[in-house]
């Protein structure tokens, strides 16, 4: 080795003691005679002294170190001066006085600092991620990261699980997204999908008699990307054979328990990790993935508001739709600037319009005394106080709150809200940061009817069992069938959706007829499935934790692209390898592919 100790591992113990040490230059100080550097590998950061008194060469050489130079440096480990120690730093008591320098290689200057937290464009981070991923901040997040997937692999392999690698190179798997196809250069004109996830390989090995397999997984799913998505990305992927519901909501929430008590111990939990309906998650947050760490709940109050002769209301019963609200805590002063960006939110989802009602803080706190001078509104001709009070009531709005009203189709009005909810809670810092609030969503629906392609669509994917009771309403009314589904949630992302999944052949044709596949795309696609189904296949269930997501959290990073050591960025390119990029003509026809023209440019 170059190098003896890292640069994160030396303390006041060592003092005295000869060592070498290897890394980059983090900074460097000139302080006329003395040279100081920072001296930064992926431990830490060590300060070493260059006097031109005891070490001439060294010091002489360390006058050309520049940021991110690679050096060695050999010398003595030294108690550094009364009042020059540095608290901040692991190795602050002491430091190295250089007897020798070498420079193992130089650096240009780097497009952004490496030595400063500073905020840097992302296309220029993600251009150079060799040099970001130097960055204290993304050291960590990868180390994070690798203890989050070691703590998995340990966790599982205590439980009984055995890791299987399952290919990259298989056939379509519905999971709802578009597919990642790869031409076959042996089979002209066909292809491979690479896997939106190893969902049917995982069912297999459940057939295979694997009972317990887990996987750090990769997935590949062609669709438009958001904060939350990669094109590639991992999930904890699992299958057990012989269990129910019951048995892998316990064994994720005690996996996701011990991993933040051990590895994020700052960290709270909600435990046990409670339990919502979907419909009440809907009902209560307007989405399946509801951030539980504050209220801001929905409330209906069509049946306060649904009789008056105005024409929103009308229009949203109409449709069959709903009137609800939610109360901002203390927002009654918001300017109209600051309620017509909350109108943008509402309407980027949908929505016609926000309709408001501003309660003065000099109001009285009980609601029902509350007066016409206390009330400002967009509705003031088309309530009446009384229908004020029973709409404060109905929110829980107090003094100085605002209350927030939305109509329309239900899924409009709940999307719109839940939205108005997140950026709410957003502005008023309402969701502690140091909570991670697990939940488990859990009474999904089987089946959703799909208005544009009038068809049934799953709610999870095609392999999730019915509810057994339920079974005989998949010929009657499918979208009132309750399937075995559920989800794990955290501080408003979906980390993972599962299910007990069907191991019958007839139950299992059934459902892909259903969602409308025909009998040849049912061999074609799932042959295989239904076969295999045929030969012994044990009850199963499973789930995939995405590792990306739960990383973030955990790191209390924004997007996970920032605990992805080489992302694509929005656009779905490789700003580093300047992936997707064009290829020969030649390897284009070794693939019997040809673009056409209008694509090219
Ligand atoms: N394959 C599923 C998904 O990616 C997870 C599962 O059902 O285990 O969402």
């Amino acid at each position: 080795m170059l190098k003896t100790k890292s640069c994160g591992q030396l303390t006041r113990l060592d003092a005295g003691a000869g060592v070498t040490l290897a890394g980059w230059v983090h900074r460097r100080r000139d302080h006329g005679g003395l040279i100081f550097i920072d001296l930064r590998d992926r431990d830490g950061i060590t300060q070493v002294v260059f006097n031109p008194a005891t070490s001439g060469e060294a010091h002489r050489t360390a006058e050309k170190l520049r940021p991110e130079f690679v050096v060695q440096v050999k010398g003595t480990v030294s108690i550094r001066p009364e009042g020059t120690e540095n608290k901040a730093l692991p190795t602050g008591e002491i430091e190295v006085v250089a007897s020798t320098l070498s420079i193992l290689n130089s650096s240009k200057v780097p497009p952004f600092y490496i030595n400063e937290d500073v905020e840097v464009d992302e296309n220029l981070r993600l251009k150079y991620r060799y040099l970001d991923l130097r960055r204290p901040r993304m050291r960590d997040n990868l180390i994070l990261r690798h203890k989050v997937t070691k703590f998995m692999r340990d966790f599982l392999d205590e439980r009984g699980f055995i890791e299987v690698e399952t290919p990259i190179l298989i056939k379509s798997t519905p999971e709802g997204a578009r597919d990642y196809l790869v031409p076959s250069r042996i089979q002209p004109g066909k292809f491979y999908a690479l896997p939106q996830s190893p969902q049917q390989l995982k069912q297999l090995l459940m057939v295979a008699g694997i009972e317990r397999y887990y996987q750090i997984a990769r997935c590949f799913r062609d669709e438009d990307l958001r904060a939350d998505r990669q094109p590639e990305f991992t999930q904890l992927d699992l299958e057990m054979s012989f269990v129910d519901e019951e048995d892998l909501l316990q064994l994720v929430e005690d996996m996701f328990t011990a991993m933040v008590e051990k590895l994020c111990p700052h960290l709270k939990l909600i435990k046990p990790f409670p339990r919502l309906r979907f419909v009440e998650a809907m009902e209560r947050y307007g989405n399946d993935k509801p951030d539980i760490r504050f209220g801001l709940e929905l409330h209906d109050i069509t049946d306060i508001v649904g009789h008056l002769d105005f024409p929103p209301f009308k229009a949203a019963l109409a449709e069959g739709g709903a009137i609800q609200c939610l109360g901002a805590t203390g927002c009654a002063g918001y300017s109209r600037r600051q309620v017509d960006e909350l109108t943008e939110i509402a309407k980027a989802r949908g929505a016609k319009g926000l309709m408001s009602i501003s309660i003065g803080a000099e109001a009285p706190s009980a609601m029902e005394e509350l007066k016409a001078e206390h009330v400002k509104s967009t509705l003031s001709r088309v309530l009446s106080l009384a229908d004020f009070q029973a709409i404060a009531q109905r929110c829980g709005a107090k003094p100085g709150d605002l209350v927030l009203i939305v109509s329309g189709k239900t899924e409009v009005v709940r999307a719109a809200l839940s939205d108005l909810r997140m950026e709410l809670g957003q502005r008023l810092g309402l969701a502690d940061p140091s909570l991670m609030a697990f939940a488990f969503v859990v009474d999904f629906p089987l089946m959703e009817w799909n208005s544009d392609t009038r068809r049934w669509d799953s709610v999870h994917h095609p392999f999730t069992a019915p509810v057994e009771e339920d079974m005989a309403l998949l010929d009657t009314a499918p979208g009132k069938v309750r399937a075995r589904h559920y989800d794990i949630v955290c501080n408003g992302y979906e980390l993972s959706s599962g299910s007990i999944r069907i191991h019958s052949r007839e139950v299992q044709d059934k459902i892909f007829k259903l969602l409308g596949y025909t009998e040849d795309d049912i061999m074609a696609r799932f042959g295989h499935m239904l076969d295999a189904f045929e030969y012994g296949a044990p009850p199963h269930g499973g789930i995939a934790p995405g590792i990306d997501r739960i990383v973030m959290l955990l790191a209390g990073e924004k997007t996970i692209r920032e605990v992805t050591a080489f992302p694509k960025n929005q656009n779905a390119v490789d700003l580093m390898t300047d992936a997707p990029s064009e290829v020969s003509p030649e390897q284009l026809a070794e693939l019997h592919l040809c673009i056409a023209s209008e694509d090219k440019k």
